[in-house]
Formats: C-alpha cells, sequence, structure tokens
C-alpha cells in the first residue's frame, strides 16, 4: 500500500497533523518510535497554552502560538479534554524589570494577543494573594490557559485513528529511501511507503531530516525540571505565574494544573536528547526560583520530580518548511515552546505546505468530530447510580486518590489507542496521577490491564518497552538473557 502521507512521530505536533489531515479523503499513516503516542516533550511540560507575548513579533513562533491557542480552546470543547483559561501573569520584582514587562507588551500587541495589560505588584497580589510583596508589577494576559498536554495530544491522535488515519507504534524510523516519486520508509516494525512525509520527531527531528537532505540547522536540547505538588498547594496559585524571561526561556513558572495539583518549573540546563533525568541542583534552583515568586510553596508537599527535554535548536524560530531540494518531505522541527500551544497551528501550515506540495485533500463526508470521556467524580450523584445500574465496574473506585473506577479503566484499555502500560492507563484516565502515585491502585490497575489484554501480569509494562513490572528486568520472563 502506498500512504499519501506518512508522519513521523506522534507527540502533539504529530497527532495535531495527524487530527487535521484525517478531516481529508487521504491515506494517512503516522509512524511512532515508542510504545504509546504522547511519549516524549509533550508529556513533560509546563502545560500552558500561552497567550502569545514572548515571541518576537512577525516571527511564525508569534503567529502560531496566537492561531493555536485560539484553535486549542474550540479542540479542547469538541474532543472533551481538560481546559482551563486562567489567564498569566508575568511578574517584576524591581522597577528595573518594568521595562522588560512593557516590551512583552508590545510583543503582545503586535501579534494580536487580546487582552493584556500592566498592573501595580497590589493589583497583582488582589489577583493572587499568595504572591510575594517583592512583586512591583505584573504583566496580566486574560487568554492564557492551562491544558492536559498528554490528553490533548492523545485526543486528537485518538480522533485521527477514529477517521481512519493507522497509527504503528513501537515504529521507530532508522532510514528513508527517496525511490522515484515515493519515499521508502524503514521502521522496526517493517518499510512503508508514502508520497508526501511529515517529519514531526521532536528532539529527533535533525537525525530524521538527516536521512533525506544535508544538515541545515543544529539541534541543542535544553532540559527542564519540575516539581509537581500535591491538590493540598493547588490553592496557591490561580493563574499562570512567571517570572521575566530570560535568554534561556520563559524563566521559572508557579501554576496551577487541571487536575488541582500545582506546578513549580522548569530550569534550562543544556543536555542529550533523551536525558529526562533530574538533579539535585536543577531542583534546588527551581524551588529557590518558585519561591521568589510564592514564598509560602511547601516544597515538601512534591509528589512527582520529572523533566522534560525542549527540541531548541541554533535558528530562533520554529523550522516548518518543505525540505530543500526534496520535494513532498516537511520539516517541523525546532518546536520548542510554545509548541504545545501552536500545535495545532502548525497542523495547518504542515497542511497547507502539503497542498502546495501537489497532493489533492477533499474533505471526507461523515467525519467523527466528537470525543466524550466517561470521568465519574465529576458526575452528580444521580448520575454516578445511573451509571453504576448500566455497569457495576464504574462502581468500584480502584485509584482511591483521583477516584478513578474500574468502568474507566476499562474506557481506556478499550479507547482507541490500546494503552500496554500502567503508565498508559495512567494518561488516559488519571488512575495513579493522585498523591500515592499509584503506590495503591498500580498492582490493580496491572492486574486490570493482563486480563484485559489477556496477557501475564509478568508482560505488563510500567512504562516504556522494557519496564516490566513485576520482574524488573528489561526483557519478558522466558525471553533469553534478562538483565536488570
Ligand atoms: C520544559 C518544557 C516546558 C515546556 N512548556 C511548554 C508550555 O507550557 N507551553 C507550550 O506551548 N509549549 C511548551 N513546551 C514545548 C512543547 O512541550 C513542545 O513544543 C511540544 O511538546 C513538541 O511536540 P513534538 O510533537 O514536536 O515533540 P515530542 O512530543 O517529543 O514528539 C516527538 C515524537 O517523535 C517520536 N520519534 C522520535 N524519533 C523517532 C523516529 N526515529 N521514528 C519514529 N518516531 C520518532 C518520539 O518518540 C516522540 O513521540 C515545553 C517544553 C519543555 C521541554
Amino acid at each position: 500500500m502506498v500512504y499519501d502521507v506518512a508522519v513521523i512521530g506522534c507527540g502533539v505536533i504529530g497527532a495535531a497533523t495527524a487530527y487535521e489531515l484525517s478531516h481529508f479523503k487521504l491515506n494517512v499513516l503516522v509512524l511512532e518510535a515508542e510504545n504509546d503516542v504522547a511519549d516524549g516533550t509533550t508529556k513533560a511540560n509546563s502545560a500552558i497554552i500561552h497567550a502569545g507575548y514572548d515571541p518576537e513579533p512577525n516571527t511564525e513562533m508569534a503567529r502560531l502560538n496566537v492561531e493555536g491557542s485560539k484553535l486549542a480552546k474550540d479542540i479542547c470543547k469538541k474532543l472533551d479534554v481538560p481546559y482551563k483559561q486562567c489567564g498569566s501573569l508575568v511578574l517584576a520584582f524591581s522597577d528595573d524589570e518594568i521595562p522588560r514587562l512593557k516590551k512583552l507588551y508590545d510583543n503582545g500587541v503586535a501579534n494580536g494577543v487580546p487582552d493584556i495589560r500592566v498592573i501595580t505588584g497590589d493589583e497583582a497580589r488582589k489577583m493572587e494573594p499568595y504572591l510575594s510583596k517583592e512583586v512591583v508589577a505584573a504583566l496580566y494576559a486574560l487568554s492564557a490557559a492551562i491544558v492536559n498536554p498528554w490528553d490533548y495530544a492523545l485526543a486528537m491522535a485518538e480522533t485521527a485513528v477514529v477517521n481512519g488515519v493507522e497509527i504503528k507504534l513501537r515504529s521507530k524510523v532508522t532510514a528513508i529511501k527517496k525511490q522515484g516519486d515515493l519515499f521508502e520508509i524503514h521502521t522496526t516494525s517493517g518499510v512503508y511507503t508514502a508520497k508526501l512525509v511529515v517529519n514531526a520527531a521532536g528532539v529527533h527531528a535533525g537525525e530524521i531530516h538527516e536521512m533525506v537532505a544535508a544538515p541545515s540547522f543544529e539541534m541543542h536540547p535544553t532540559s527542564g525540571q519540575y516539581y509537581l505538588m500535591d491538590r493540598s498547594e493547588g490553592g496557591l496559585a490561580g493563574s499562570v505565574i512567571f517570572q521575566c524571561p530570560t535568554k534561556e526561556g520563559k524563566g521559572v513558572l508557579v501554576a496551577p494544573t487541571v487536575h488541582g495539583n500545582l506546578i513549580v518549573g522548569p530550569d534550562a540546563v543544556p543536555c542529550g536528547e533523551d536525558d529526562v533525568k533530574t538533579t539535585a541542583d536543577g531542583l534546588d534552583y527551581v524551588a529557590r526560583m518558585g519561591k521568589k515568586s510564592v514564598p509560602s510553596v511547601d516544597l515538601r508537599a512534591s509528589i512527582r520530580n520529572f523533566a522534560g527535554v525542549r527540541a531548541n535548536t541554533n535558528k530562533d524560530d520554529f523550522i516548518i518548511e518543505v525540505v530543500d531540494g526534496v520535494h513532498g518531505f516537511v520539516d517541523a522541527a525546532g518546536i520548542k515552546s510554545p509548541g504545545l500551544s501552536a500545535a495545532p497551528a502548525i497542523a495547518k501550515k504542515i497542511c497547507s505546505l502539503l497542498l502546495a506540495e501537489g497532493i489533492e485533500m477533499p474533505f471526507k463526508d461523515n467525519y467523527k468530530g466528537t470525543r466524550k470521556m466517561k470521568r465519574f467524580k465529576q458526575l452528580s450523584d444521580s448520575e454516578k447510580q445511573a451509571l453504576i445500574r448500566e455497569n457495576p465496574a464504574y462502581g468500584r473506585v480502584i485509584c482511591r486518590c483521583e477516584t478513578i473506577t474500574e468502568g474507566e479503566i476499562l474506557d481506556a484499555i478499550r479507547s482507541p489507542i490500546t494503552p500496554c502500560s500502567v503508565d498508559g492507563i495512567k494518561r488516559r484516565c488519571n488512575a495513579g496521577m493522585g498523591r500515592c502515585q499509584g503506590g495503591f491502585c498500580g498492582p490493580r490497575v496491572l492486574d486490570i490491564l493482563a486480563r484485559e489484554l489477556g496477557v501475564s501480569p509478568l508482560d505488563i509494562l510500567q512504562d516504556k518497552d522494557g519496564t516490566f513490572i513485576l520482574t524488573g528486568q528489561t526483557k519478558k520472563a522466558g525471553e533469553g538473557t534478562a538483565d536488570v
């Protein structure tokens, strides 16, 4: 079979591209190296849908951020993704920093960001009572929002699948050969042929680019570490609280999450492509900077630390273009922050580039454009009772911290992209996201997953391939030498 389009990578950019392409009568294939979608940078970031005042005016980043943020609101509504427009503040701690707020304000106006204004420190503290007394002024942006980035990408990927897109997991692209007008794509799951290719491989986009062309940009991966705080700290910030950005990025923020927790981070340290370790020094820095904005934040209430890797390059802007001299091959590289915010607009730009490469894109009839999730704890008592009568599995709470029922776990397992790990379940329905981080419900989720997938509990993974929970080995039981 010859696919019309092959998308390499299923982070938020690959997922948004697949979602956009799924509106058209096209055969679309998505090739993802990992065993689940959105398992790279998309699952480890600040989860902010930025208003759009950070990027320099007249850049693709500025245009796509502002457009993407608008589209995100609509997509989250249609696909039932947790999204909250909570607004954001950028803080100035001295009069010297006020010109930097003004510069951001001017950027925002030039970029077409609605509802932004510079306010005094007292006005900011009225909005955010736990804010430092040292704050002298702030830039307020009403349109900034928070989202669940996993669910956002998953929802778009699932909708693409429901509308006919094929996603092949565990399919790492290892080589690409041009055969006449077609691309022959070699992967760890086989060889696929496509007329057009989109490179959405995140921090690995440089490697994919170099499979078809000479290098035209350098990747400079940069890690960012976080504290995720218990819900007991969730009331300390109602909006996203930034400090003045520096050359390295937007600085350490303190922000609510859509699940009612608080997030503090990130730092910015050069690293390897897949280097998601956290370090004592990095976390100390994050803690210090977080406390600068919100002094009463209690870092002892941390329930998890994590790190994500920015796909920074030697170019200031996103790189979204047809590769020079390679007809039909589109790079979506250097998609650093605000890539999550810009994703749906980036996907539209990719589609317009594909269209210009000569593909026809007639709209599909009967497009299924909505998705509805059952979230037991959000239902009224009478709705809960009705659901349990319909299916008693919704009456068995498996994750006590988050009140997630067996019914929701079964829905996750039977969703359009089948999860194969305990963390895959966590991403889909939040079981294990709470205070105990799966300490209590993990074994029960493992049992349900093994039962439903018809495999041995020994074969169930925590997350990535090779993370077998019960054996602690990196290979399936009985599958050759097992190393710890
Ligand atoms: C610390 C940090 C904070 C951030 N905060 C924000 C924020 O608040 N708001 C915002 O808008 N943006 C933010 N960003 C940026 C945002 O997270 C990224 O722009 C976005 O997630 C990039 O998505 P992606 O799909 O390009 O990359 P990824 O999510 O990394 O996806 C790339 C995919 O390609 C796959 N892949 C790689 N190589 C291959 C191969 N050879 N074959 C097949 N598949 C392959 C990977 O497995 C992966 O799934 C942040 C980033 C970081 C690191």
